[in-house]
Order: structure tokens, then sequence, then C-alpha cells
């Protein structure tokens, strides 16, 4: 069975995801890329998020490939937000249903080449591309 979400084989993305999140918590060189691995990952597998998480994450992704935020910056923003009451939205649902129709993504966590840190972070950061690229062409 194909994952319902992203359309990678055999639906063993959700298995790769914490794999690859705990390379990244172990190994600084691998976690250079984990704000790409999770803005990437949630966003191919919508049931996770809200409607208004989705965007956020969608924007986040531009804002770290595209504008080259730093993460840390982003992270600090987004704190002062929730804080400060700015943001009114909840990012995580815990509906389970997805804010997205798409079921089949052209590139999948499934396609990272894992390997040594580098070849693990210019992965990752090819399939974030791929993932903000279809993105892009979604209206909510
Ligand atoms: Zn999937």
């Amino acid at each position: 069975m194909n994952c319902p979400e992203c359309g990678a084989k055999n639906a063993g993305c959700q298995a790769r995801f914490d794999e690859f999140l705990a390379l990244e918590f172990t190994d600084a060189a691998f976690g250079a890329v984990h704000h790409l691995t999770v803005a990437a990952f949630m966003l191919q597998h919508s049931s996770r998020l809200t409607r208004e998480g989705w965007l956020h994450e969608r924007r986040l992704l531009k804002e770290f490939l595209i504008e080259n935020k730093p993460p840390a910056l982003l992270r600090a923003e987004n704190r002062d937000a929730v804080d400060s009451g700015k943001r009114t939205f909840k990012i995580k649902s815990v509906e389970g249903r997805p804010v997205l129709s798409k079921t089949s993504w052209r590139t999948t966590i499934m396609d990272v080449q894992p390997g040594n840190a580098d070849a693990y972070c210019q992965s990752i950061t090819g399939w974030a591309k791929a993932v903000l690229e279809e993105s892009n062409a979604i209206t909510l």
C-alpha cells in the first residue's frame, strides 16, 4: 500500500521520518537541515496540520529556501508571535483529516538518499525544494 498522503511506495515514510529525526538529533552535521526535514514532511502529510498550519509551514519553507532566513531567527520570531498572542491559529490538527486533497507528490522522503552528512543535507534540500515548488501550485 502506498502512503495515502504523499503517495510514497510501501507507506514507509513515517518510519523514515522517525529514523531521520533520530539521526538529526544525534549528529549536528545531519541536524543542520532539521528545519527542512520537518517542514517538507509536514507539508506532504497535511493530516497533522490545520489549514493555517499548512500555510504557515509553506511560508516557513519559502523563508528558509528562497529568503535564506536562518532557522534560529524564525524560531525566535515564532516564539514571540506565540508569546505575544499575535499568532492566533493552531498549527497542529488533532482531527487527522488531511488539509490537501493531493495524494501524490513527485518527490517524497523515500527519495532522499542518506549517506554521509553532506550527501544527506544535499538530498534533504533537494527534496524540500521540490516540495516547495509543488506546494506553491496549491491553492487552499
Ligand atoms: Zn507519506
